[in-house]
């Protein structure tokens, strides 16, 4: 398939030692080898490096890799070397006389793989540096960062969008283990690559155990759990540096082996506390999402999230560092809605408006897996463009468990005919506030307060509405419409909830099941 031939397995196997290659691995490698421009999705582990690094020893010329964490550099090309590859980096760590050496080196044709800081990479200097050497393929590792579609969106990626008009007959191969098909799109546009080859490895983690419980008495109810885990390797996700601080005191009082980490300890304490966990030394580690990034402890059997993240992109690479080595691992998220609003609030201090749209897109999202009644496999892998076939996945709340069914027509007619009564021009906490009996001014202001569903719904509160027409939306009986001030519409299918030809069923919110018959 490319004329390399037999050399492929043969330097799969002297160089890196292994004996086969790993699903699309091959396929990956032959387009590479072939000078043809590919795109790579796939999980954390999946074994990306391989599909740049085997080409790069086989080519004739330097493979620059664009790699975003300073840190992994270093590893990466110090276990290259062990292996006998001529590999070597260039970041703002190294000394004047360091980079001299490496650009002797280069000049003289000792290096096969060199590794860039994305900044690096677009500085002049180093455009006309590689303008006189025979580079042959550029790997850009954790792509997404150009995409500011992302979570993880990096100005000095965005950058790299001149490599194609630099250096247009040289190959690049993009590599991500996040990317939503938005991010895709946009990363291969950015990149100019736009008749790549996409291959999408799937992101469906069997053995992880995916569950939400209420936020309510979260202490306690992560004790009792913890105790049926003791002397177990796990991670426990908070959002601020504080919590994690307190949580791993308390912790310890309460007789476990936990450990904070988080980006406001030094540089030794955090790189100790991780080495501990690492080796086995503590059990838990409590962290903020700065830990995890290139760990691959592969006995970790829980991850729980204290506080709501604020993507899915995020919560599927934290719970992914669990079960690494294909055992089981439960991961545990708490959710509540006040944990919601405390992200929205931060969200609404941010800078740009399209920054901000972004953020609280992604926070719905995260907040539909939270309380939809559909297997969270499912709802996960969809969200990343894969389609899960199974209807019972086995391993989530939803599927164990399903949540109890009330019938909720006429609250959906309530609704339904609120939103007509409205002409259908309100959002939805308009159209709620009228629902309820709000007395706010903006109702008053336009007379709503005269309207006939006016104060019609004020059996349940706000938020027990807010879920229902979410979900309702979700089930398609009406429509929310618009990017900037979305707004309420109806369709068929609620003139058939109207007209009784159709039924809606709600399912009861997590917060209002029993926390005791919990058995993990
Ligand atoms: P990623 O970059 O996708 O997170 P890595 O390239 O770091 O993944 O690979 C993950 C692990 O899988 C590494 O320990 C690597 O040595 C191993 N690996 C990669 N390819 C193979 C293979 N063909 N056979 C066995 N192990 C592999
Ligand atoms: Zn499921």
């Amino acid at each position: 398939k490319n004329k390399y031939g037999l050399k492929m397995h043969d330097t799969l196997r002297k160089y890196f030692g292994y004996s086969e290659f790993r699903p699309l691995q091959e396929d990956i490698i032959n387009d590479v080898l072939n000078d043809r421009d590919t795109f790579v999705l796939m999980p954390t582990g999946g074994g990306k490096s391989l599909c740049y690094q085997l080409p790069a020893l086989l080519k004739d010329g330097i493979t620059i890799v664009v790699s975003p964490l300073i840190s992994l550099m270093k590893d990466q090309v110090d276990s290259l070397r062990e292996n006998g590859v001529d590999a070597a980096y260039l970041n703002s760590t190294l000394k004047p006389a360091e980079s001299k050496r490496i650009y002797d080196e280069l000049k003289r044709g000792e290096i096969k793989l060199l590794y860039v800081a994305p900044e690096r990479l677009v500085m002049s200097s180093t455009i006309t540096l590689l303008k006189g050497l025979n580079v042959c393929l550029f790997a850009i590792d954790e792509s997404h960062c150009i995409s500011e579609w992302g979570h993880d969106f990096r100005p000095e990626y965005r950058k790299l969008n001149m490599l194609k008009k630099k250096f247009p007959k040289v190959p690049i191969i993009a590599l991500t283990a996040t990317a939503t098909p938005k991010v895709r799109e946009d990363t291969i546009q950015q990149l100019g690559i736009k008749d790549c080859t996409t291959y999408v490895a799937s992101f469906n983690r069997k053995n992880l155990f995916y569950r939400i419980r209420a936020k309510k008495d979260t202490y306690h109810t992560m004790l009792k759990y913890l105790r049926k885990k003791k002397g177990e390797s796990g991670i426990i996700y908070c959002q601020s540096r504080r919590t994690v601080d307190s949580l791993a005191t308390k912790l310890r009082k309460d007789g476990f082996n936990a450990l904070p980490y988080h980006a406001g300890l030094t540089d030794q304490q955090r790189a100790k506390n991780q080495e501990m966990f690492i080796k086995d030394r503590t059990d838990i580690i409590v962290a903020t999402i700065a830990f995890g990034m290139g760990i691959d402890k592969p006995n970790v059997r829980f991850v729980v999230h204290y506080d709501l993240p604020k993507n899915l992109e995020g919560y599927y690479q934290e719970t992914g560092r669990g079960g690494r080595d294909g055992l089981e691992c439960e991961c545990v998220l708490f959710f509540s809605r006040g944990d919601k609003y405390k992200i929205e609030y931060f969200i609404k201090q941010k800078g740009k408006k399209e920054e901000r749209d972004i953020a609280l897109k992604q926070l719905n999202d995260m907040v539909d897996y939270c309380e939809s009644n559909t297997c969270r496999r499912k709802v996960l892998l969809g969200y990343f463009g894969e389609e899960v076939l199974e209807d019972n996945c086995g391993k989530c709340d939803v599927c164990l468990q399903p949540r109890m069914e009330v019938d909720g027509t006429p609250e959906a007619r309530v609704m339904i005919n609120c939103i007509r009564e409205l002409d259908q021009r309100f959002g939805m906490n308009h159209v709620i506030d009228v629902l309820t009996g709000s007395r706010a001014k903006k109702i008053t202001d336009k007379k709503h307060h005269l309207l006939r569903n006016y104060g019609q719904g004020d059996m349940h509160t706000k938020d027990a509405w807010l879920e229902m027409a979410r979900e309702m939306v979700r089930q398609d009986v009406i429509k929310v419409e618009g990017a900037r001030y979305p707004l309420l519409k109806l369709n068929r299918k609620s003139d058939e909830v109207l007209d009784g030809k159709r039924m809606v069923t709600f399912t009861r919110s997590i917060d209002e099941e029993c926390q005791e018959d919990y058995e993990p």
